[in-house]
Order: C-alpha cells, then sequence, then structure tokens
C-alpha cells in the first residue's frame, strides 16, 4: 500500500507531494511542528499536542492554517488513507510561501504538511539494556520552549552522538546544568529515590511525553523536584533516563565515560516506562 501525505490542502502520493520552493520552512526555518504516536489506531495524548502546536505558532505569530477540530479531521484522514496501527503522525505548519525576505510577507498563507509512518521504532533492546548519552555544549537559541523546525543544533548533536556510538546528546548550559537532549527530554533520579528533570522553561521542550510521565509520578506517588541538575549530578545519579513520543521511556546506563546504576536499567525507570506504555495502550 503507498503512502499518502498531506500538504497544503491536498492529499497527495507522499512520493510526490512538495512544497513550494520559496517555502519559508525550506528556507527560513520558519515553522513549527509536531510528531504523534498512533497506537492500536489511536492517537496518543492528540489534545497536549495540538495545544503544544497552537502555542508554538501564536508564539512565532504564525496563523493557525485550520481549527484544531478541523485538524483533528485531516490527522485522522491522513491516518486513514496510510493504514497506520501503529505508527507516527508528523504534523509541520510553515509561516508559507513568499519571495525571500525575511521579514513576515504580507500575503503568505500558512502551509499545512502531514505525513504518516506505518511503524515506530520500539527499541527493545535500548529498553532492556538502557542506553548511552555524551555531553555536549547547548548552542542553541533562548527559545527551547517553541517546537521550531530549526534543528540544526539537534541535528549536529544527534550526529555526534551517533559517532561516539550512543543513543543521545544531553545538552549543558553555560552553567554546566543539563538541559534536554537533542530529541528527547532528561531526567535522572538521585539517592532518596527523587526523580529529577529541568523545569520548563525557555530552555527546553516541554515534552508532551514529559508531562505524561510527570502525571505518572504525582499518581503514582513518587517524590519529585524540578529543577536543573549538573552533569556531576547526573553521572552520579541512582538512575537516568530520557523520554520522547517516538522512544516512549528509555533508561540511560552510560554518560560519557560514566556507568550508571551498574550499566543496568534502573528499577524506577523500567516501572515508568511500564507505567507509561500502559497508559499510552490504553487510550482509544
Ligand atoms: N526535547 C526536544 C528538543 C525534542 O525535539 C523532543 C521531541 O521531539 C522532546 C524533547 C520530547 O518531546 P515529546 O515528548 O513531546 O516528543
Amino acid at each position: 500500500m503507498s503512502r499518502v501525505g498531506y500538504v497544503g490542502g491536498s492529499y497527495l502520493p507522499h512520493r510526490s507531494a512538495a512544497v513550494h520552493i520559496e517555502d519559508r520552512g525550506y528556507q527560513f526555518a520558519d515553522g513549527v511542528y509536531e510528531v504523534l504516536a498512533v497506537i492500536g489506531g489511536h492517537l496518543v495524548d492528540e489534545k497536549p499536542h495540538l495545544a503544544r502546536l497552537s502555542r508554538s505558532l501564536a508564539e512565532l505569530r504564525i496563523a493557525a492554517p485550520m481549527s484544531n477540530p478541523a485538524l483533528n479531521v485531516v490527522v485522522r484522514e491522513v491516518i486513514r488513507r496510510n493504514a497506520v496501527r501503529n505508527g507516527i503522525v508528523y504534523l509541520q505548519i510553515t509561516r508559507g510561501s513568499a519571495p525571500r525576505d525575511h521579514a513576515f510577507p504580507t500575503a503568505a498563507r500558512p502551509v499545512l504538511v502531514i505525513t504518516a509512518c506505518r511503524n515506530r521504532p520500539t527499541n527493545p533492546r535500548a529498553a532492556a539494556e538502557g542506553v548511552a548519552v555524551i555531553i555536549i555544549p547547548d548552542i542553541r537559541w533562548q527559545r527551547c520552549d517553541i517546537k521550531s523546525v530549526s534543528l540544526l543544533p539537534n541535528v549536529l548533536g544527534k550526529q555526534r552522538a551517533k559517532k561516539a556510538g550512543a543513543f543521545e546528546a544531553w545538552q549543558i548550559d553555560r552553567d554546566g546544568q543539563v538541559t534536554e537532549g537533542t530529541s528527547t527530554n532528561a531526567w535522572i533520579v538521585i539517592a532518596d529515590a527523587t526523580v529529577v528533570t529541568r523545569q520548563a522553561d525557555n530552555a527546553i521542550l516541554n515534552g508532551v511525553t514529559r508531562l505524561a510521565v510527570l502525571d505518572i509520578i504525582g499518581r503514582e506517588g513518587y517524590r519529585l523536584v524540578e529543577r536543573p541538575f549538573t552533569v556531576a549530578e547526573a553521572k552520579t545519579a541512582r538512575e537516568a533516563f530520557l523520554t520522547s513520543t517516538t522512544v516512549e521511556l528509555l533508561p540511560i546506563v552510560k554518560i560519557d565515560e560514566e556507568l550508571i546504576a551498574d550499566r543496568l536499567p534502573g528499577p524506577l525507570s523500567r516501572k515508568l516506562r511500564e507505567f507509561y506504555q500502559a497508559d499510552a495502550a490504553a487510550v482509544g
């Protein structure tokens, strides 16, 4: 079955779907995006994803191309046309296409692109054995709370991780505090089984998975502090893990050359992963 993409109002064969050469997303990274998981044919955490999308658009003063209920219908249609049971939906909105000029164009109409993928990386080995992260400086801008398509530092960081044989790169700010991964949020578990993750400020993307895990922590009565943590604290933590829509929750067993939790996925990380998966599977 061939894939179908949605571009600027039409459902088109994925392989030939395209945007204009002067699309501002292409020329200026002037756009935002969301990645949603589909499990058992149902969208996971659709509401917070669409809320974050609306917020990103508002922060960049890009008009929403359609209402959220309408977007809801189009996303479902893309899922249906691609027969996605377990997969990923990618949604991108740019300011539109216009003759190249940095300032906002007066006449451009936002361009919505939606693609769907029929599988999702399940990472069974990564979940069972844990993953490694490296530490890199955070060279991004000061509005990482906006889910912008401007991802070059993230791309360079992920490539550094890949080259080092690691799964992810944790970025550190000028004070030596961990902000987040290149496509994941960062967590540690400290001595008295307290979970620590950076507060949702402008230095990180407030992950929808992060919010779901915070909910689980509250519901299950685990201890939590939202504050920055240093690399040194992370390297001596009891456990560490990362979260995102695509990979869910993965335990970390190595930070640079330092082994975490005796190189075994920590018990709390495993427990939280199980809760997260059970909640995600229960949607719909
Ligand atoms: N942080 C960054 C920089 C990301 O790009 C992502 C996901 O793409 C996340 C965190 C995790 O966000 P979510 O849980 O909404 O997928």
